[in-house]
């Protein structure tokens, strides 16, 4: 969990208007994001809530004493050797893998795609207020007919603003970075990502009928997800198989489970398969569909921005909902 910073909305205090994130620890980085509220003055438009996350990306390049030796290795295995380093790398499976130095066009077409792939979450969400919510209802000049009022009740459009941290110190989370070489898989995580990541590949797994769901798969984007304190689909969508994967991962035997099962909420069942379709194309899923449950982070953002009392947010918590509709203010009268 990060340290929030919170700065009141000027002239409207039953709002904070931004918040900072500073991270606690390497380990947990849990909400570690900046967001910022914005209310037009006229209440037919949407608010606005923007997440800000910058990430500091590491570039990982081979050991260079080891370089000469492992080139000769992969030669001796009919590779075909690149120029400048070779080297070994475990990616999220603990798996050594083969990598090789980044050229810097390599490494500026990765940040280029890194930063395509970020914005595929912005603009995707709106919150609206459901159950007669009416706390932050306004009466205005009627936008259609002079000389009336009009009343409006706000909903909000979720922004995503995602930057490249120049320095870690600077940055909510780093990211290391290898280049891989070879033949390999190579598994990423939200802190270690690989250049095949850029690469917007296709993904074929089996829905619970055994019919085969095809998709597209952006890692970074899906990695992101996770930065951005999103659990795998399984998990954020309750779906059994991946709940038999989180029960069994302290099982003693787990030589004896099934491999789609093994790795807890990492398990491939988490990421869909044998599930919906509609599970696997997800974001995080296997896929690049965004649903209502993926808006998350913005709505448990949105409830930090009210500065209201305790009996006033827990009706706020039960009325508010993300939608994946543009969804602009709704006019009562
Ligand atoms: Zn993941």
């Amino acid at each position: 969990m990060a340290t929030l910073e919170k700065k009141a909305m000027m002239g409207r205090d039953m709002f904070f208007s931004k918040i900072r994130a500073f991270p606690e620890n390497a380990w947990d980085r849990t909400e570690c994001f900046d967001s910022e509220l914005y209310i037009p003055p006229y209440g037919d438009e949407s608010w606005k809530l923007t997440i800000n996350l910058r990430i500091f990306y590491e570039r990982v390049d081979p050991d260079k004493m080891l370089g000469p030796t492992l080139a000769a290795i992969a030669r001796s295995k009919g590779w075909v050797v690149p120029a400048g380093n070779v080297g070994f790398y475990p990616d999220a499976d603990d798996d050594a893998k083969w990598i090789r130095d980044w050229t810097q066009a390599e490494w500026d077409s990765f940040l280029r795609n890194v930063k395509n792939q970020a914005a595929l979450w912005n603009h995707k969400f709106w919150l609206v207020p459901t159950n007669n919510y009416d706390t932050f209802d306004k009466v205005i000049a009627d936008p259609k007919v002079s000389g009336q009022r009009a009343k409006y009740r706000p909903t909000v459009e979720c922004l995503f603003n995602f930057e490249i941290a120049l320095h870690y110190g600077y940055a909510h989370t780093t990211v290391k970075v290898v280049n891989v070489y070879g033949p390999n898989f190579f598994r990423s995580h939200n802190r270690l990502y690989s250049s095949g990541d850029a690469v917007i590949g296709p993904n074929e797994s089996q829905d619970w009928r055994g019919n085969v769901v095809k998709t597209k798969y952006p890692v970074i984007a899906h990695e992101i997800g996770h930065s951005l304190g999103q659990p795998h689909i399984g998990k954020l969508r309750s779906l059994v198989l991946c709940g038999l994967a989180i029960d069994w991962e302290r099982f003693p035997y787990q030589d004896a489970l099934p491999w789609m099962f093994k790795g807890g909420s990492n398990a491939d069942v988490c990421y869909g398969p044998h599930s919906a379709a509609g599970d696997i194309d997800n974001i995080m899923g296997a896929g690049d569909k965004f649903s209502k449950e993926n808006g998350k982070p913005w709505l448990d953002r949105f409830f930090r921005h009210l500065n209201l009392s305790n009996t006033e947010l827990f009706r706020a918590g039960g009325s508010w909902q993300v939608t994946t509709t543009k969804t602009p203010p709704m006019r009562l009268a």
